[in-house]
């Protein structure tokens, strides 16, 4: 069954898919206030769910492996579209999916519009002050992709470039950060809480987009010279004419990000907890070449 949400209407974002769990049982703004995401009640809000009968969840749309829906059929697949649709079975309700970007996920939780985002959300220390994080339930690094005819083929190369990096991500502050540890560049001015993609421009400078297909566009017209964000991600990116920098860096954990001191935080955490010891991750990992 598939039905058009009011949210997705609005914000132009695509179809959101309800399936019956039974059946096919699926910008971060950085610098919020402390409790920009809190839950107003925290036993209510898992009893508003289940009297409403169904989990919205924020997922990426065009990650393959993570969240993606098919052109197609309008059907998301994923690991985290599987532990979405899990929780919600868990649950005894069924699951909505609405796309989001890094850029509009934390906005649609903190307005209620989605309870829980499943959606390559890095865990980091500023991002837990305004959003509850799950146990890490996988690990990714950060990469960088550019044309193959651009010659560039390791971070030193990027002195002076421009790259291209989604609002709302952690993707520049991860790549200054790894030119400054690889000492090609020297780091004054750096400040780990303060820092802005918008207007850093010291060794290497950044264009920030709404989406992934956007930075891709902006790398093949030449706008931008390199296109930075976690290897996942830019896995399907990765076309022929395209290669990565030879490093990775900056740890990833995703986590599932539920609204600050709610009783999704609790639940969702108990679920992760459980697959990660019951061996549900490690499986669906293998189900999407995840753990190579
Ligand atoms: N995982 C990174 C982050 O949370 C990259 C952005 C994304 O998930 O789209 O900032």
């Amino acid at each position: 069954m598939k039905k058009w949400s009011k949210l997705s209407k609005i914000l132009t974002l695509g179809v959101t898919v309800l399936m019956a769990a039974s059946i096919f049982a699926g910008c971060g703004d950085e610098k919020k206030s402390a409790d920009s995401g809190k839950s107003s009640n925290v036993a209510e809000d898992v009893a508003a769910i289940k009297k409403r009968g169904v989990l919205r969840v924020g997922v990426k749309n065009v990650t393959k492996g993570f969240g993606y829906q098919d052109p197609a059929t309008g059907k998301f697949s994923g690991l985290e579209v599987d532990l979405s649709e899990a929780l919600a079975k868990k649950l005894g309700v069924d699951v909505e999916y609405t796309p989001v970007t890094a850029a509009t996920r934390t906005a649609l939780l903190d307005s209620g519009d989605i309870d829980m985002v499943a959606a390559t959300f890095t865990i980091t220390p500023e991002r837990k002050n305004s959003w509850d994080f799950t146990t890490p339930y996988y690990t990714d690094h950060v990469g960088v992709l550019v044309e193959k005819a651009s010659g560039l083929k390791s971070l030193a190369d990027l002195k002076g470039k421009v790259v291209g990096v989604s609002s709302g991500s952690t993707s520049a502050k991860a790549l200054v950060k790894a030119m400054i540890d690889a000492k090609i560049i020297d780091g004054e001015g750096f400040d780990s809480k303060t820092f802005d993609a918008a207007t850093w421009n010291k060794g290497v400078s950044f264009k920030q987009y709404a989406d992934y297909p956007a930075i891709s566009t902006a790398l093949t017209s030449g706008e931008v010279q390199a296109f930075c964000v976690d290897k996942s991600i830019l896995a399907i990116y990765c076309t022929d004419d395209r290669t990565f920098l030879k490093e990775q860096f900056a740890p990833q954990e995703y986590g599932l990000a539920t609204k600050k001191g709610s009783g999704m935080s609790k639940v969702a955490e108990e679920a992760v907890q459980g697959w990660l010891k019951d061996g549900t991750i490690k499986k669906l990992e293998a189900k999407y070449g995840l753990d190579k």
